[in-house]
């Protein structure tokens, strides 16, 4: 029976680059989408194109009856999951912390932390060893802006992504010995929707010329750390942040 691994916000960008990936290593693969579900349908289409099996979730990872019922939802569908990419993530139009309102600080952090923390919590559950699962792995999809602070951008986000961080040691260390390995990956500036949403869609093209190796990142590039940490390729590897930035 193949590996199943669930990725949050797989219909577009990382994530959906990351489900084709896993889907050509062998897993079935689970994506979740907040509300384009004609991108998520079409990513599931492209996964059984390969002949694995792929479900896709609505699930706002913002809210926690959304996380229960995806998880369930894989527990009837597969009945088991060895791997967890916590990949989901927003960030908000470009503003300065002085113009930032706590709705949009409780929107990044429930989106980016919260839903992360929520969604390991039911992995964990499911692969520990001690509860009488397999093991497994997790990764977190963060950022480098948690080191660089994104200053007169999003230090909300930069701030969520720090988060995930230390979720990423922490738990790490904490199921280390019940077999589940935590990861994080922190890209840089990679071509995606998400600077759309800051207000800039243009960008990583802006920024690329400022990136040492002088252009902004794939979605691709990304999606291969991810499934490395994944796979028993790092088995050694754990509580680990991935820089994938291009020397950022
Ligand atoms: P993207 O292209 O905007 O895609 C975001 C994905 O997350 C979509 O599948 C979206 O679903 C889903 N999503 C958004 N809000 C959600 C919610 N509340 N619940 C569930 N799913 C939700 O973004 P991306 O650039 O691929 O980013 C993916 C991750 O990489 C994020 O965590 C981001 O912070 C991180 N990252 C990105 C960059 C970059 O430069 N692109 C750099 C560093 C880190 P719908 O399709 O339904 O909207």
């Amino acid at each position: 029976m193949n590996k199943v691994v669930l990725i949050t916000g797989g219909s577009r960008g990382i994530g959906a680059a990351t489900a084709l990936l896993a889907a050509r290593k062998g897993y079935d693969v689970c994506i979740s989408f907040a509300s384009n579900e004609n991108a998520a349908r079409d990513i599931a289409g492209q996964i059984e194109a390969l002949s694995r099996r792929s479900l896709a979730v609505k699930a706002d990872v913002s809210l926690e009856p959304d996380i229960l019922n995806l998880f369930e939802t894989v527990d009837k569908t597969f009945g088991r999951l060895d791997a967890l990419v916590n990949n989901a993530g927003i960030l908000e139009k470009q503003t300065t912390v002085e113009g930032m309102t706590l709705e949009r600080l409780a929107r990044v952090f429930s989106t980016n932390v919260f839903g992360s923390f929520l969604c390991a919590r039911e992995a964990v559950k499911r692969m520990s060893k001690k509860h009488g699962g397999n093991g497994g792995a997790i990764v977190n999809n963060s950022s480098a802006a948690a080191r660089l602070g994104a200053p007169g951008e999003y230090v909300d986000y930069a701030a969520s992504k720090a988060a995930l961080d230390t979720l990423t040691i922490g738990l790490a260390k904490e199921v280390a010995a019940d077999g589940i390995r935590v990861n994080a990956v922190r890209p840089g500036i990679i071509i995606t929707d998400i600077h759309a949403l800051g207000g800039e869609p243009g960008r990583p093209q802006r920024l690329a010329e400022s990136i040492p190796m002088k252009r902004s990142g794939g979605a691709d590039e990304v999606a291969a750390a991810i499934v490395w940490l994944l796979s028993d390729e790092a088995s050694y590897i754990t509580g680990t942040l991935l820089d994938v930035t291009g020397g950022r």
